[in-house]
């Protein structure tokens, strides 16, 4: 994102410095010829920084200006190694950006080509719990996917990991008020769960409020080894594992 622009590369120091090896950078866009951003960003690691991976998908806000054009480029994009996963892709009755109905379509289409290509995907669910998580059981996706930035408590969690799905836990983890989301993550089994930023948004205690960015997934990391009485060391290293489970292109 944008936000990045001006100081990539000191971003990417500091994560390293942090313990950071590798970054998933997620791919947006959704009118031809802008769904590639995720892949820009993995063309443009300076060498000796972590491994950076990409997501290609149509994110629900933008599906109102996706086209038939739109589904065949991301296919094109899909075929790139550095391309792990479909995402963000879902739907988002929070923002409503695009009409419920269009999501909904561009959801399930994506949905398919994930299940074709045999690729995992990253969900984006806002206030769509239901239809959501009926659309990805009617996918019948073979490689699985993981709900990012997990909003929800033990009840949402139990029919996301019934789903075979991972959950990914972002700086809300560290937010007073986000109770349910921390019982949510002490809760799911251990080869279940990942960490994330969603940077440039949603920056962890002590950060918040500024803009987030991927050093700072090891203070969500330190959170969640305190609420699954873990050392910060095995915290790094299941998550890691989870990843590289999950998107086998990153092995
Ligand atoms: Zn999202």
């Amino acid at each position: 994102m944008e936000e990045f622009a001006a100081d990539r590369e000191a971003v990417l120091t500091r994560a390293l410095d942090a313990g950071v090896t590798a970054v998933v950078a997620i791919g947006g866009g959704a009118a031809p010829g802008t769904l590639d951003c995720g892949l820009a960003v993995a063309r443009l690691a300076p060498a000796g920084g972590p491994k950076i991976w990409a997501t290609a998908g149509i994110h629900p806000h933008e599906s109102k200006d996706a086209t038939d054009a739109s589904i065949v480029e991301l296919r094109a994009l899909a075929a790139d190694p550095a391309v792990i996963a479909i995402g963000e892709i879902g739907l988002d009755y929070h923002y409503d950006h695009s009409p419920r109905e269009r999501q909904r379509e561009l959801f399930s289409q994506q949905l398919a080509l994930a299940a074709e290509l045999r690729l995992p995907v990253s969900i984006h669910c806002r206030e769509a719990w239901d239809e959501a998580l009926a659309l990805i059981a009617a996918a019948q996706l073979p490689a699985a996917g993981v709900l990012h930035c997990f909003t929800g408590g033990v009840g949402e969690a139990t029919r996301v990991l019934d789903l075979g799905f991972l959950l990914s836990f972002s700086g809300l983890l560290t937010f007073p008020r986000s109770q349910e989301i921390r019982e949510a993550a002490a809760f799911a089994p251990a080869d279940r769960i990942l960490v994330e930023t969603d940077a440039p948004f949603l920056a962890p205690v002590p950060h918040r409020g500024r803009r987030n960015e991927p050093a700072y997934v090891a203070v969500t990391a330190a959170r969640l080894a305190e609420l699954r009485g873990w050392t910060v060391t095995r915290t790094a290293e299941q998550t890691a594992d989870n990843f590289r489970r999950l998107f086998r292109r990153a092995e």
